[in-house]
């Protein structure tokens, strides 16, 4: 298990979200189907949150993700490219993709900005 954790510095913008540190496990939970992470928080809980609970949209209108997580899907992003005739499930559900995609064709609409992510 490697940790992410907040830089002492860190100011608490909506990017930060308040935590502190992240869980990031070699095989993630999930929520109904859903990647998840566990989640420590500044205020010391541990909470377990699917990712569409760690997107948000920003003051310009953009599809950003929490920065701890961040990291963790842009590694995900590379080794899907990197191996693209492994089996995976969807990101968001159980659906198989394929071909180095993270999402099903379903979560594409709304969740497609995460292929994008560089
Ligand atoms: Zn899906």
């Amino acid at each position: 298990m490697t940790t992410i954790t907040a830089n002492a510095d860190t100011e608490n913008t909506p990017e930060t979200y308040d935590i502190s540190r992240i869980k990031n496990y070699r095989s993630l939970p999930r929520t109904n189907g859903e990647i998840s992470f566990d989640v420590e928080w500044v205020l010391g809980d541990t909470t377990r949150e699917p990712l569409s609970n760690l997107a948000y949209t920003d003051e310009n209108g953009d599809e950003v993700v929490n920065i701890f997580i961040k990291p963790i899907l842009i590694d995900f992003k590379r080794t899907a490219i990197n191996f693209p005739r492994n089996r995976r499930n969807c990101l968001f559900c159980s659906n198989k993709v394929h071909n180095g995609n993270l999402i099903c064709n379903g979560d594409t609409e709304e969740y497609g900005w995460l292929e994008l992510l560089n």
